[in-house]
This record gives structure tokens, C-alpha cells and sequence, in this order.
């Protein structure tokens, strides 16, 4: 949706509701009163008659006379336009130190957030009001101590919200894709991270001003804000209040203005609050109206087609000894174990494992992605023959940028909401080509051509929720084929989807494969989608890679017990349906599980006393069949079952 159609909906959602109509009336009149205030009633307002001092309410003075005659009706008119301003300025210091404070450490590294974390939670101990009296006094009395006071006491508050709310959207797909391209941490923040955390913001922004408003005038009554000659509804109010038994309205008045202009700011932000929740709502019933499935198996045999690599084409990815290990206070453990493969030019290799075998933090090692406090280990990482060990530190994501991409599991997190589709497709061009965004956006055109996309030009100025689900995931797949990768990563990218635009992904995948010669690591827990779609297949168990074989040897046998398990689950046509469907007996390691012996040992069929002991190692030469058993399964073995 537009900015301008999406402030359109705002104002028609606000009118919807009494609560957000009185707000608006009043922010409205007090907005109002601001502009005109000291123009048109200021003069009269610092006119002094004494002979009516201290005169009680009449129609010409409403809240009565000051000490001077001066008509306090009209300098409570005249003083909107200080109150209001002084006020907005505060929540603007706020506002604009909170937020970057609280942001910005989302995309640094550890050591940044929690020095951020430490600032914001030091600030966060003191209570608001006593942080802008201690600010205020330091600076010195008057309207700009009072100011930076009151702006000093609500930056933890930004702070603290803006590095929640930050921290969870730097953890999403789309950020990651982000960072995998190579985009810099300002334009991450800029463009990924705080439009999307900006309804939250906005929230507490008009809450905000309601509470500086009151801190104002409470600095003001207390002699610490704004001066004389000056005045605010503050200072209006603690003079009142010297004359208060003889005429109530001369304090009354002024406190009427601060009660009614909070609860406007207040009625504001809850108005906005309401919205945003119903929109949340409606989205979500639109997302489970639109029903997402569970996986269902997939595909049939393994269509015969020749293997697009040969086993001798020259690797595009080489990684040896990849380990990820976190180190927590409970222990350590290590999701992924000394795992080497070579993924070749031109070909499609499957990843398959259980959900929780390391494959997904295998992905994020090879893209150095790994979150916190995850520690990656490795050897040679090669993309094209070039050893990221060799390429500067600072120089390293947007190396890997170039050479791989990474298509997500739910096509929903791996776009931006906040930007267009053709804004985030071109930044891919625009950080790695440096070309302009009309040249990008022409590029992104090509590419949502070349994943069957109709209308390129107009889906570029469409936002992602206006596309269904399997639209999304081609945008994704388009987006990781606009710097050229060598390697696309696919982390289960037909997992969230229905049936049959699973089928019209895995196609649509084989295709671009065939037409930009990217290899792609495929990774699935559906080792039927797996067959039907790769050439090569890397098993994974535990951290550990088991077996490595031909997608053509699905059929005939694998060696590996647990493969052969796996396989055993695969439903066929013959499959029993009256029957819950066939499921690998026992549960995978919890943590690191087994130190010794073979991980798989408690569920497997043929494990000995040897296996209980021994952790096999992967034999054979990588790049062929290779196999970590000490009891593998022949080809003469019979296999009980095949996926289709
Ligand atoms: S090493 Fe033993 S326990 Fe492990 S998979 Fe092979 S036969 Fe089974």
C-alpha cells in the first residue's frame, strides 16, 4: 500500500472511532490555538490593568485577572503556542536520541549491544522525572534546561522500546538476505529495520507528548521551566495558585488547558494502538483464511534427467571442517561437526535431515550468519576457487554476497513489508553493481520475467502483502538472481506453501538453474522432494554429515541406515493410508547428545558394540559417494522402499 493511501486508510480507521474523533478534536483545537495564539490574542494578553486586578470571572475575563489585571483566559491562549512546542521539541530530543540508541546496536556486533544494552538499562533505572530535575538543574532553570530534561528522561524509554522491537526484526529473513548482499548497517537500519518497528514507535511518540507536556508544566510550576517575562500553561498555573481561594478559575483554568491537551496525545496514541492491532488482526485472519498446509510429499522418482554436473566440474563452493559451536552458560554445544562438501558448478545438490540436524545453521555458516553466540569454525571456504581467509575481514560479507544468495523457508519474513518490490530488488543492484535505482529496478524486471512473473513493471511498485504466497517465494527466488550468485542457498523454500505451488516452485527452481547456470544447495527435511529435484544428495544426523551419494542411488540403495530410515517414511502409492505413515523409532541426540559412538546407535537396526563406541567417520573420496557407517547397507540389500 502507499504512504499516501496508508495515511488515507489511517485517517478514515481514526474518524471510524469516537475515541480516536475526540482526539483528533481536540489535538485539532490545540494545534489551532498554537498557531494563532500569540498572534491574535498576545497583546491583549500582556495588557496590564491594574484597576482590575485580582477581578473574579466575568464573560470579559473568563478565568478571572492576575495581580497586574493582565486577562488570564487570554495568556492561557497565548501560551498554547510555548506549551505545545516546548513539549514537542522534548519528545523530539527524545524521539531522536532514543531511537538510534536502541537501534542501531541491532545490526552491530556483540560488544556494541551490550554496551548499548548497559547505557539504556542504567538510564532505565531512574525514573523519569527525577532523570529531567537532575538534567534540568545541571543545564540550569528555564525553558531549554527544562527541554533537554525532559528529553533526557524519555530517550530510555525509546531506547528500551526501539532495541526490543529492533532485535526482533534484525533476526528476520529478510534482514539476513540483507546483510547476506552486502547491504551497509546505516541503510540496514534505515530501510529494513525501523520502518518496521515504526507503529510501535509512533505509539509511545504521541503518548509521549501528552507526558512532556505534563513534566513541562510541572518543571514550570516548580519555578525550573519556563520564565519570566515568558510563560506556559506551567507557569500560569503556579501563579494561580498564589490567588487560588479567591478565585479557583485563575488555577483551574491553566490545569484544564495541560489535563485536556494530555488526554488529546493520549486518546492519540491509543487511537493509533487500536488501529494497528486491528490491522494485525485483519492480516492475520487473511493469512489463515489463505491457509497454510503442511508439507506434503511432493514428488515422484527422479525424472532420468542427465546430471547438469559432471563429477569432475570444478566446485563454485568448497568448505572444509565447517563446526558452529555455542558456547552458553548451560554448556556448549555444537549443532554442526566438522561437516566438509563441495557443492558443483551448475548442479543441484539436496541437504536432507531431520528437523534440528544442523542443516539450516550449516546454511548460515557458509554465509557467516550465524547468530549470537554462536561461534563458526572452518578450513577452506572457497567460492570460485577463492578462500574467504584471504579476503579482508571487512570485505568478507560482500564477497560472500556476490557469490551466494539464500531463498528462505516462509516467503512472508523474506521480504521487507515496508518497501516495494521493486525498492528491495534494486537495492541488490544498487549494493553490488552500484548501479542507479532505474538501472536496478530494470534488472529486477528481467528477473521477475525470468521467474515466470507476469507484468514485471507492476509488481515492482507492489508492496509484499499484495502477493500470495507462492508469488512472494518466486520474488524471493528472482531477488537471489540479481547479483548473479554462484550459489543459491534454499533453506526448505516450499515448506510454508501449498501443494501445488510447491510443484510450480521445485520447476521453477530447476529452471533457473538451467538458464543462469547457478548450483543450488537445496535444503529439505522431504527427502521425495529431494530426489525428485537434485543431482547429488549430503545426508545429515546430529551435526554430522552421514552420507553423500548420486540422487539416481535413492532408487537402487543407499548405504546409510539412517538414509535408508528416511527413505522407509517416504509415503508411495502403495502406501497403506489406514495406517499412521512409517516413522524412524527413538528421538535425534538432545544437545550434544552421544560424546562417543555413532549418534544414530539407539535407533538404528544394525547398530553392534563397535557403533556404541566408535563415531565413524565420512569415507570416500568427497565429491563421490561417501558413506559414515561401520555397518553400511549394499546394493544388494533390499530396499523396502523408495520415495514416489
Ligand atoms: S555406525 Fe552402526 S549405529 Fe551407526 S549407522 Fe552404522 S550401523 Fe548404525
Amino acid at each position: 500500500m502507499k504512504a499516501g493511501s496508508r495515511a488515507r486508510a489511517g485517517i478514515r480507521a481514526v474518524r471510524s472511532s469516537p475515541t480516536g474523533l475526540v482526539a483528533v478534536g481536540i489535538i485539532a483545537i490545540m494545534a489551532i490555538l498554537a498557531v494563532i495564539g500569540p498572534v491574535v490574542w498576545g497583546t491583549a494578553a500582556s495588557r496590564i490593568d491594574v484597576v482590575s486586578a485580582f477581578a473574579g470571572p466575568s464573560a470579559h475575563h473568563p478565568f478571572g485577572t492576575d495581580r497586574l489585571g493582565e486577562n488570564i483566559f487570554l495568556r492561557v491562549l497565548a501560551a498554547s503556542r510555548t506549551s505545545l512546542s516546548l513539549a514537542a521539541l522534548a519528545a523530539a530530543i527524545g524521539l531522536g536520541i532514543g531511537i538510534p540508541l536502541g537501534a542501531i546496536p541491532s545490526v552491530m556486533g556483540r560488544r556494541v549491544q551490550r554496551s548499548a544494552a548497559a547505557v539504556i538499562n542504567g538510564l532505565i533505572a531512574f525514573p523519569g522525572i527525577l532523570l529531567a530535575l537532575f538534567v534540568n538543574t545541571v543545564i540550569g532553570v528555564g525553558a531549554t534546561g527544562a527541554v533537554i530534561g525532559l528529553g533526557t528522561a524519555l530517550v530510555p524509554t525509546f531506547a528500551r522500546l526501539a532495541q526490543t522491537m529492533s532485535a526482533k526484526v534484525a533476526g528476520l529473513d529478510y534482514v539476513t538476505a540483507a546483510r547476506l548482499v552486502g547491504v551497509g548497517r546505516a541503510r540496514l537500519v534505515r530501510r529494513h529495520i525501523l520502518p518496521n518497528v515504526a507503529e510501535p514507535l509512533l505509539i509511545t511518540g504521541a503518548m509521549s507528548l501528552g507526558w512532556s507536556l505534563l513534566g513541562l508544566s510541572a518543571l514550570s510550576f516548580l519555578g525550573l521551566g519556563v520564565r519570566p517575562p515568558g510563560y506556559d500553561w506551567g507557569s500560569l498555573l503556579a501563579d494561580g495558585l498564589t490567588y487560588v481561594y479567591e478565585n479557583p478559575l485563575a488555577a483551574l483554568g491553566p490545569g484544564l488547558f495541560i489535563v485536556v491537551a494530555s488526554l488529546g496525545f493520549n486518546l492519540l496514541g491509543e487511537s493509533i494502538s487500536a488501529i494497528a492491532s486491528g490491522a494485525a488482526g485483519d492480516r492475520q485472519k487473511r493469512a489463515v483464511t489463505r491457509g497454510r498446509r503442511p508439507v506434503t510429499v511432493v514428488a515422484g522418482p527422479s525424472d532420468g534427467r542427465p546430471a547438469l554436473a559432471e563429477p569432475g566440474a570444478s566446485p563454485v563452493l568448497k568448505v572444509a571442517d565447517l563446526s558452529v559451536t555455542f558456547n552458553t552458560r548451560g554448556g556448549s554445544f555444537t549443532p554442526v561437526k566438522n561437516v566438509s562438501f563441495d557443492v558443483r558448478e551448475g548442479e543441484i545438490l539436496g541437504l536432507v535431515g531431520e528437523s534440528g540436524s544442523g542443516k539450516t545453521m550449516t546454511a548460515l555458516a557458509l554465509c557467516q550468519l550465524v547468530p549470537y553466540p554462536g561461534v563458526t569454525r572452518h578450513g577452506e571456504l572457497a567460492i570460485c576457487g577463492k578462500d574467504i581467509r584471504t579476503v579482508p575481514r571487512t570485505e568478507v560479507q560482500h564477497y560472500l554476497g556476490s557469490g551466494m544468495a539464500m531463498v528462505f523457508q516462509d516467503p512472508t519474513n523474506s521480504l521487507n513489508p515496508a518497501l516495494r518490490i521493486g525498492t528491495q530488488m534494486a537495492e541488490v543492484a544498487q549494493v553490488h553493481a552500484g548501479t542507479s535505482k532505474a538501472g536496478g529496478l530494470a534488472r529486477a524486471a528481467k528477473r521477475l520475467s525470468s521467474v515466470q512473473i507476469a507484468s514485471p513493471e507492476f509488481r515492482l511498485a507492489q508492496y509484499p502483502h499484495q502477493l500470495s504466497g507462492g508469488m512472494r517465494q518466486r520474488v524471493a527466488i528472482a531477488m537471489s538472481l540479481m547479483a548473479d550468485a554462484k550459489v543459491i542457498i534454499a533453506d526448505e523454500p516450499t515448506t510454508a506453501l501449498d501443494v501445488s505451488v510447491q510443484h510450480e516452485i521445485l520447476r521453477l527452481l530447476r529452471r533457473v538453474n538451467e538458464e543462469s547456470g547457478a548450483a543450488i544447495l537445496f535444503i529439505s527435511h522431504d527427502l521425495a522432494v529431494i530426489a525428485s529435484l537434485c543431482d547429488r544428495v549430503l545426508v545429515m544426523y546430529a551435526g554430522q554429515l552421514v552420507e553423500e551419494l548420486a540422487a539416481s542411488r535413492l532408487q537402487t540403495g543407499p548405504s546409510h541406515p539412517y538414509t535408508r530410515a528416511l527413505l522407509r517414511c517416504v509415503p508411495t502409492m502403495s502406501t497403506d493410508r489406514s495406517h499412521p505413515l512409517p516413522a524412524i523409532g527413538g528421538n535425534p541426540p538432545r544437545g550434544d547428545g552421544i560424546s562417543t559412538g555413532c549418534p544414530f546407535a539407539p535407533r538404528c537396526e544394525r547398530a553392534d558394540s563397535r557403533c556404541r563406541q566408535e563415531n565413524p567417520v565420512l569415507t570416500g573420496q568427497q565429491g563421490s559417494d561417501r558413506v559414515a557407517c561401520w555397518h553400511p547397507y549394499t546394493a544388494a540389500d533390499e530396499l523396502v522402499s523408495s520415495p514416489g
